[in-house]
């Protein structure tokens, strides 16, 4: 019997004379996927509950920030004894330095940082950082890579932007974006070619160290190390963008798995253990260039908000804690869902490329290997709807677009996988 949405139908349907599609960010309007999203009362480890009843066994983890599963009992704790003792303050809290130190044991390139409210904001005050410290105005980004939805870098796009098949965003001027050159990914050529061009005017180069949100793509041997030789040798800074790979790949992010010390990093997701929080930082050097002791601007009024502060520290105290055990079942656990699926659509014939990295991954629905935004975008989107939607019928919630990496979590336990791959089986019949 097909499951029963009628409660999130009506939902859907209150919810689209309130907002734009309905939804508050748009890639959740499963408009790409096709069908209508369900509405979720409440989730637990691995799996979420809808209006209707339903379950679904989370393959997306809130995009990202739950590596620890839902509902984490000592981050719930620690949620609920901040909030009894005021939501915000608008001042300084021992837990701002608390999780900062937190951060700095896990990456220790961060030797300064500032916390904000999402990796957006993090991106933003990064690149307005470097364009500071350097006096130069020019921004690397690649193409599919995301970095959240600042004027500047909504120029080919990933996540929402690449869903939506749209080229970039209306309501940026030119003249805003002018400045933001877009590359493409794993293509070192490109990036020399374009210093040669502008010798003294790119002020850094930011990058998905692996791309998630034009769904994964690893980095090509050397090109991590290619950027941070040519940034060096043209004083440029490289800012690594791990909102996403950030205490997820390895508990230390992109940056420790391929050991490359960047001149500044973004975070946001699993730092603030799925409240809203970002955060950038790097060089003392560089980061004392920010307001009250240096030019660039930047604040916020909710930033280091204490109940954000309680939830991150929970987090990434239980990672820093069981980092050993921790990182490899995910590994363990994700290659077996990935690969798993993938000799199931090999077996029928239908052509699927997975790519993934420690616990994101990626099944392209293509026969060529995904290595840029041109090639994911060979993808045939039509039979990844299909799938999405085949899927979600037998109680499985994979993220509602082919450009988005899926995310494992701790919660994620064999018989959960067991699941997974009977509905794969079905769903690709
Ligand atoms: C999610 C994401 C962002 C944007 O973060 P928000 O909290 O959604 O503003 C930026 N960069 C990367 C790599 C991301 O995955």
């Amino acid at each position: 019997m097909p499951l029963s949405h009628s409660r999130s139908h009506l939902l859907q349907q209150r919810a689209e004379s309130l907002f734009p599609g309905g939804v508050n960010s748009p890639v959740r309007a499963f408009r790409s996927v096709g069908g209508e999203p369900p509405f979720l009362t409440h989730a637990e480890g691995a799996y979420l509950y809808d209006e209707d009843g339903n379950r679904y066994l989370d393959l997306f983890g809130s995009w990202g920030p739950m590596i620890l599963g839902h509902a984490f009992p000592p981050a719930v704790e620690a949620i609920r004894q901040a909030a009894g003792r005021s939501a915000s303050f608008g001042a300084s809290t021992a837990a701002e330095a608390q999780l900062a130190s937190l951060v700095h044991q896990c990456f220790p390139s961060v030797e300064k940082l500032r916390f904000v409210s999402s990796g957006t904001e993090a991106c933003m005050s990064a690149i307005r950082l470097a364009r500071g410290f350097t006096n130069r105005n020019f921004v690397i980004k690649f193409e599919g890579c995301y970095h959240g939805h600042s004027d500047a870098m909504l120029v080919k796009a990933g996540s929402g932007v690449v869903t939506l098949g749209i080229p970039g965003s209306a309501g940026v001027p030119p003249e805003t974006a002018m400045h933001t050159l877009a590359l493409p990914f794993n293509d070192l050529e490109a990036v020399r070619a374009a210093f040669a061009a502008r010798p003294d005017e790119i002020g850094c180069v930011i990058v998905e160290p692996i791309v998630g949100n034009a769904g994964t793509i690893p980095p090509a041997p050397g090109y991590l190390e290619g950027l941070r030789e040519i940034t060096r040798q043209h004083g440029a800074l490289l800012i690594l963008d791990e909102v996403m790979t950030g205490f997820r790949v390895t508990l230390g992010g992109a940056q420790r798995l391929y050991n490359i010390q960047p001149d500044l990093t973004t975070l946001g997701k699993i730092i603030g253990g799925g409240l809203p929080c970002g955060a950038f930082g790097g060089r003392a050097d560089i980061m004392n260039h920010l307001a009250p002791l240096g030019p660039v601007y930047q604040a916020g009024t909710l930033s280091g908000n204490p109940l954000a502060m309680a939830a991150g520290i929970a987090t990434l105290q239980h990672l820093i804690d069981n980092e050993q055990t921790i990182y490899p079942q995910l590994d363990r656990t994700t290659a077996d869902i990935a690969n798993s699926v993938a000799s199931i659509a090999c077996e029928r014939n239908i052509p699927l490329t997975t790519n993934q990295v420690g616990s994101m991954f990626t099944w392209f629905f293509t026969v060529n290997p995904v290595t840029d935004f041109a090639s994911a975008a060979t993808s045939d989107t039509a039979a990844f709807g299909r799938f999405h939607r085949a899927m979600l019928e037998h109680g499985v919630w994979l993220p509602p677009s082919q450009f988005e990496a899926a995310f494992v979590s701790t919660a994620h336990a064999p018989e959960d996988v067991a699941f997974l791959l009977n509905a794969a089986r079905t769903a690709l019949s």
